[in-house]
């Protein structure tokens, strides 16, 4: 394993961290916490969780898995969570809940979470939520102030400007690397610390090959390799979250960190002019659009829609139907009320995916 300093904050962080939002049977929760504590023993050290995650298990998970290595007391561990509260009242009462439930008494990295649209910063700060975290790290609960946000380069850079935080969370891959590049840039300038998240898109690069081979540059890589690599080779950046189902996604994670070898300047170019302004639109399936008062799967929907922008061969057709199990025809039931389009990590304009996905069944 790789490990560099997270900022100015003296941490030396893993280059993968164990993202806690895709633990696959959330309710097992000492099977669940075995394959944390297997990540930590293959040299992983920064834990990413937040309330909510995994049926609100997560940070039940990520606590019990805490419990063990504490009592291992080997190589140092970092915890990371959340809150995306605007009231300094609120924010307080899910920082207490969150030391409770993950069994320490200092949060590592706790992040002003979800700063979703330009001007939510402002909510927060208003709110008493940045003062309320702020308090929490002269109280010794909290020991770095951060942010996790899903806007584009530039308004992350005004975020950044403010001088609030020693740390960023944010949405980057090889694909779409080009629509919040500025951020990274800019947290970096700043000496702060940058991890991000969706490094592989949501599964999309390494399930679309035909579209996404050209990041595998050396002949024994393979699409994980291309993806991880991309961002290995990317200094600014300090962990690359990961969401682990299972011990094998980690071993295979690791093997990967393990064969880097970093990439010339003419490999760089081919890596970068691979991609194109169309991979921004993509979904990432992390269903943040869930919440749809007529109950339609949103993002079974646009993550489908993502085939009629790279081609893989596979048809819109069966992949409603065979790899969701959906019918286009429950988006009869939508009331056009934007609420998915408002909570999107990627601020896609979802109706009109709808509209692509009708035409492209009628089209055959
Ligand atoms: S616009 Fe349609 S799909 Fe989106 S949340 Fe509203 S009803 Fe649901
Ligand atoms: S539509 Fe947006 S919010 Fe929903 S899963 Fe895709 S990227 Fe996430």
């Amino acid at each position: 394993m790789r490990y560099s300093e997270y900022g100015k904050t003296g941490k030396m962080v893993s280059a993968l961290g164990f993202g806690g939002m895709r633990f696959s049977e959330p309710h097992k929760t000492d099977e669940m916490a075995a394959i944390v504590t297997h990540a930590y023993d293959k040299g992983i050290n920064y834990l990413d969780t937040a309330p909510g995650y995994c049926e609100d298990q997560s940070e039940i998970i990520m606590g019990r898995a805490i419990t063990e290595l504490k009592r291992r007391a080997e190589l140092p561990f970092y915890v990371s969570t959340k809150s995306m509260k605007v009231t300094a009242d609120d924010l307080r009462r899910d920082l207490e809940r969150s030391l409770r439930r993950l069994n320490v008494d200092t949060i590592d990295f706790y992040h002003c979470w979800y700063l979703l649209k330009p001007g939510e910063i402002d909510k927060r700060i208003a709110g008493g939520a940045v003062e309320a975290m702020m308090r929490a790290q002269e109280e010794g609960l909290i020991n770095h102030v951060t942010f996790s946000t899903h806007l584009p380069g530039p308004e992350i850079v005004k975020v950044i400007d403010r001088d609030l935080f020693e740390g960023v969370l944010l949405g980057y891959s090889a694909i779409n690397f080009r629509y919040r590049e500025e951020g990274i840039s800019a947290a970096s300038a700043k000496g702060m610390g940058v991890v991000v998240m969706n490094p592989l898109g949501g599964g999309t690069i390494v399930n679309n090959e035909e579209s996404f081979g050209y990041l595998k540059v050396h002949e024994n890589q393979n699409m994980l390799d291309g993806a991880l690599h991309f961002l290995l080779n990317e200094e600014r950046i300090n962990v690359r979250l990961v969401g682990f189902r299972d011990k094998h996604d980690i071993d295979t994670a690791v093997a990967s960190v393990d064969s880097f070898v970093p990439y010339t300047a003419d490999e760089i170019q081919i890596l970068r002019s691979g991609s194109n302004e169309k991979f921004n639109a993509l979904c990432t399936g992390c269903t943040y659009c869930k919440d749809c008062p007529v109950d339609i799967p949103v993002w079974k929907f646009v993550e489908t829609a993502n085939l009629l922008y790279i081609k893989d061969g596979e048809s819109v057709k069966d992949h409603l139907k065979y790899y969701w199990g959906v019918s286009i025809n429950e988006l009869d039931a939508c009331i056009n009320c934007r609420k998915c389009e408002e909570a999107c990590t990627q601020h896609l304009p979802i109706l009109d995916r709808f509209e692509e996905l009708k035409a492209a069944l009628k089209e055959g």
